[in-house]
């Protein structure tokens, strides 16, 4: 009736540097507790932060990749509030100056494409884990992921249902996994949202919001929305008001509770750190991440439309991880048969993959010994079954030698290996003083031979097979 629902989202995601943000610690998850710190990460007296650089730029990559400007000087503040996992009783983290601001992420929901906007992106550190443990009667804490770098991303409150939500953070969890800034396990919680939801009467300025922090699910995501939007409209209908606050959502029960009346900004009495020196950064740094930024999953299906000739589907299959995408490109340049590399990579590895359990993250495919295989098939020099008989072969064992699997088990085509010698035999009879320089040790005269016989194979013969079949009856 009327009513409409207004959504923004803070996305905290836990980036995948070797070692935390202001200290030397290494970042290792599930590692036994409290065997990552140092005196800095736990808040010891005299013990300094020292920012890690490289958090710097892998928040650059992220707010390059989401459109946003890089704040060239930006710098760290101190947000003190008290809890056990917070062993200095502040967190260092960027509310005055961020990093990032003013960016945008287009989504596509529905057919149509809208713009969300992303009001900014800050760096700041992890707190560490409460463990309520039966066994000892009470709460332990572990203190390893104090310090572990955190990008939080702000959006506008511009969505207006949980598709839109959920799209958006779909892209970008592809977006930080190709940047290789960060895993985005949300099962691990290494990427969390915070959904603020509102409503309000069509035309109407913003309603009054409630936050529900650390999200860990799409699923859960969906819900809370879908809940806290009914339950505002259920209260105002009924003449009631709403506060502002932050609730819990409780995923087993469907219900959101609330938690505390929402503070402010003064309640954490945040001010510059001043043990931290602004951040300046300089238009070469800025230039050198831009022009080494990884290329996108969504720019990487476009390409392989226009210049593979690929489908949407086979291309979307392709970009679905980034190791699988650079296993088709290594496999693809290596065999110069992009088509039938998307094929084999989209069919058969997907299929195998599937069948052995192997999540994208472990894929150690041999792409060499591949595009060997991916050559032979497409110059006929083997039959279909063969192909797939040793893909799964190299795919389930990379000890295995493809070439000699074939020629021990005599799977090459006869007629084409035929064909082969009788022109490397022709070649070599039309030219012998090319012949003649070849046992004088010229070796460029074998690479005129070679182009001999692939010219009149008329671009179907296999390189490494013709190379043999020369070397053969050149040494013999
Ligand atoms: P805070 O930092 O105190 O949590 P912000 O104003 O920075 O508050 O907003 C945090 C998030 O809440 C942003 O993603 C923003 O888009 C969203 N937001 C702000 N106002 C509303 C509202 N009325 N309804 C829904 N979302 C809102
Ligand atoms: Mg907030
Ligand atoms: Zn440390």
């Amino acid at each position: 009736m009327g009513w409409e629902t207004v959504i923004g989202l803070e996305v905290h995601t836990e980036l995948s540097t070797n070692t935390k943000i202001f200290c030397g610690c290494e970042i290792s998850f599930g590692a036994p507790p409290n065997t990552c710190v140092c005196p800095s990460c736990t808040g010891m007296p005299g013990a300094l932060p020292k920012l890690n650089k490289m958090v710097v730029e892998y928040a650059m990559r992220v707010g390059l990749a989401l459109n946003c400007t890089i704040e060239r000087n930006n710098r760290f503040d101190r947000k003190s509030y008290f809890y056990p996992d917070l062993p200095n009783a502040y967190q260092i983290t960027q509310l005055y100056a961020p990093i990032c601001t003013n960016g945008h992420l287009d989504i596509e929901v529905g057919g149509t494409t809208k713009r969300i906007g992303i009001r900014q992106i800050h760096m700041e550190e992890d707190a560490g884990k409460l463990v309520h443990d039966s066994s000892v009667g009470g709460t332990l804490v572990d203190y390893n992921r104090c310090g572990v770098p955190l990008l939080e991303i702000v959006t506008n409150p511009d969505f207006s249902n949980a598709s839109e939500a959920v799209a958006f953070l779909e892209k970008l969890r592809e977006i930080l996994l190709f940047l290789e800034v960060s895993d985005c396990r949300m099962e691990q919680g290494s990427m969390r949202a915070d959904v603020n939801v509102s409503v309000r009467k069509e035309g109407e300025p913003l309603g009054v919001r409630a936050e529900m922090k650390n999200l860990n699910s799409f699923k859960a995501i969906t819900r809370a929305i879908e809940y806290e939007s009914a339950r505002h409209i259920q209260v105002l209908e009924n003449g009631g008001a709403l506060v502002q606050e932050t609730r819990r959502w409780d995923d087993d029960k469907g219900a959101s509770f609330s938690m505390r009346s929402k503070e402010n900004a003064q309640d954490y009495r945040y001010f510059p750190d001043p043990d931290l020196l602004p951040v300046n950064i300089s238009e070469e740094w800025l230039e050198s991440v831009r022009s080494s930024l990884p290329e996108l999953a969504s720019h990487k299906r476009e390409r392989y439309i226009e210049t593979f000739g690929l489908s949407e589907y086979e291309s979307s299959i392709l970009t679905s991880h980034r190791n699988i995408a650079a296993l088709f490109e290594a496999i693809a340049s290596n065999s110069s048969q992009p088509v039938e590399s998307a094929h084999l990579v989209s069919g058969e590895i997907m299929r195998l993959m599937n069948n052995t359990a192997t999540p994208p993250d472990d894929l150690a495919v041999d792409a060499e010994k591949m595009s060997t295989l991916v050559g032979l098939v497409a110059n006929g020099r083997i039959n279909r079954k063969t192909f797939k008989d040793a893909i799964e072969l190299v795919f389930t064992d990379d000890s295995i030698d493809p070439e000699k699997y074939i020629e021990d088990n005599k799977l090459l085509m006869d007629s084409s290996d035929d064909a082969v010698n009788t022109i490397v035999d022709a070649v070599l009879s039309e030219n012998p003083d090319a012949v003649k320089d070849y046992n004088d040790g010229k070796s460029k005269a074998f690479g005129f031979l070679m182009g001999q016989v692939m010219r009149q194979l008329a671009g179907k013969g296999n390189p490494d097979l013709v190379r043999k079949a020369l070397t053969n009856a050149l040494d013999s």
